[in-house]
C-alpha cells in the first residue's frame, strides 16, 4: 500500500467517504511534489518535451501579440505548471529576440519541479497560485496544466465518492457520469480577471473536448500507459479531459475575450511549424528524422494534433493571437 493510500484510508475511516475531487487533489499534490514525471524515463511526455518547435511557436505568437499591443514594457511572461521549464526556455528565446525584456513569473506548487525550473530559467519569480500573479499585462501560457486540476463527478445529481470496501478503495456508485471542475474554472477566471484589468493574452493548451458532454474522463497515467485510477494513489498522474466550453464560459464571465477552440495540429500549422521544421533540418541535416518524427507527433490528427486543443483569452485592447483569430 502506498503511503498516501494509508493516509486516505485513515481519513475515510475517520470522516467518511471522500469526493473524487478530494481524491484527485490529494493524489496529484503528492505525485507532483515528489518527482519529475516527464520524459522517457518518467510517466508521460508533453509537447514542449517532444520538440523545441512547440515552445518557439508559442513564444512567436505571444511576442507578436505583445508588439501589436504596442510592446508595453511592464508586460510579464507568465506560465502555469511549467514542468521542467522547457517551454519557458524555448518561448523566451524567441521573445527576447523580438525585443521582449519583461520579467518571468511561474506558478508552480512542486518543489522538485521548481528546482528544475530554477536551473532552466534563472531569475524567474515563483508563485503558489494564479491569484498571486502580479497585476501586470500578461503574456501567459499553460500547457497540460488544467488537466491536472481536480474534477468533480456526479451520477444522477449526486457527487461520486470513494470509500473503503472489499479491502481497497472503491467508488460509492456507478452510472452515467457528468464532470465539472471548480478548480479549473477558478484558475481560468483568475487569469481572465487579470487580463480584463491589466491587458494581455493567455494560451491554454490541453487535451479535451470543445463542447460540454457527459462521460467519465478521469484517467491515470503511469510509465507512458493507462492504469486503474484507484491503483497506487500518489504514484501515478491523474488527469481528465478539459471541457473547453466550461473554460470559455469561465473566462467570458470574468470579462476576458475568448477565441474559438482550435486543434493543436491546425494551430501549429497556421503558426508555420512545417517551415520551422524545414529550417531546423537545413541547419541540422543529421537530425532530419528526429525533427520529422516530432512534427508528426505534435501535429498529426492521429497523434496529438486533434485531441489536444488550444484556446486563447485576451483583453479588449489586445489582439487575439495568430492562428486563433
Ligand atoms: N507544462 C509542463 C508540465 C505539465 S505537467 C509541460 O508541458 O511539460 C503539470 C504541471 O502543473 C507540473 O509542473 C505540476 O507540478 C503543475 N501543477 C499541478 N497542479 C498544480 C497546482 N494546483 N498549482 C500549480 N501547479 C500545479
Amino acid at each position: 500500500m502506498t503511503p498516501l493510500e494509508r493516509a486516505l484510508r485513515e481519513r475515510i475511516a475517520a470522516d467518511g467517504p471522500i469526493s473524487v475531487e478530494a481524491y484527485m487533489e490529494a493524489c496529484n499534490s503528492y505525485y507532483y511534489a515528489t518527482r519529475d514525471p516527464l520524459g522517457t524515463r518518467g510517466d508521460f511526455t508533453t509537447a514542449p518535451e517532444i520538440s523545441q518547435m512547440f515552445g518557439e511557436l508559442v513564444g512567436a505568437a505571444l511576442a507578436d501579440c505583445w508588439k501589436r499591443a504596442g510592446a508595453p514594457a511592464d508586460a510579464i511572461y507568465a506560465e502555469l505548471g511549467p514542468g521542467r521549464g522547457t517551454l519557458a526556455v524555448d518561448a523566451l528565446r524567441v521573445m527576447r529576440a523580438a525585443g521582449f525584456a519583461g520579467e518571468v513569473h511561474l506558478v508552480e506548487t512542486s518543489p522538485v519541479l521548481r528546482a528544475l525550473q530554477q536551473q532552466a530559467v534563472p531569475g524567474a519569480h515563483w508563485h503558489e497560485s494564479v491569484d498571486d500573479l502580479p497585476a501586470r499585462p500578461l503574456l501567459l501560457v499553460a500547457n497540460e496544466f488544467l488537466d491536472a486540476l481536480p474534477i468533480r463527478q456526479f451520477i444522477g445529481g449526486a457527487e461520486r465518492r470513494l470509500l473503503v470496501a472489499g479491502g481497497g478503495l472503491a467508488f460509492d456508485r456507478d452510472g452515467e457520469i457528468v464532470e465539472d471542475s471548480p478548480a479549473r474554472e477558478a484558475a481560468v477566471a483568475a487569469v481572465a480577471t487579470c487580463l480584463a484589468a491589466r491587458g494581455g493574452v493567455a494560451l491554454f493548451i490541453d487535451y479535451g473536448h470543445e463542447r460540454t458532454s457527459a462521460g467519465d474522463t478521469l484517467q491515470a497515467v503511469r510509465g507512458h500507459g493507462f492504469a486503474p485510477v484507484l491503483a497506487d494513489p500518489g504514484e501515478q498522474d491523474l488527469t481528465s479531459h478539459v471541457d473547453f466550453e466550461a473554460v470559455a464560459r469561465a473566462a467570458s464571465d470574468a470579462d476576458a475575450l475568448v477565441t474559438r477552440v482550435v486543434g493543436q495540429g491546425e494551430w501549429l500549422s497556421r503558426l508555420g511549424i512545417e517551415a520551422r521544421a524545414q529550417a531546423l533540418v537545413r541547419a541540422n541535416p543529421d537530425r532530419a528524422q528526429e525533427v520529422h518524427a516530432a512534427l508528426h507527433r505534435l501535429a498529426h490528427p492521429g497523434e496529438m494534433g486533434r485531441l489536444f486543443k488550444v484556446i486563447a483569452l485576451h483583453s479588449q485592447a489586445w489582439p487575439a493571437p495568430a492562428g486563433l483569430a
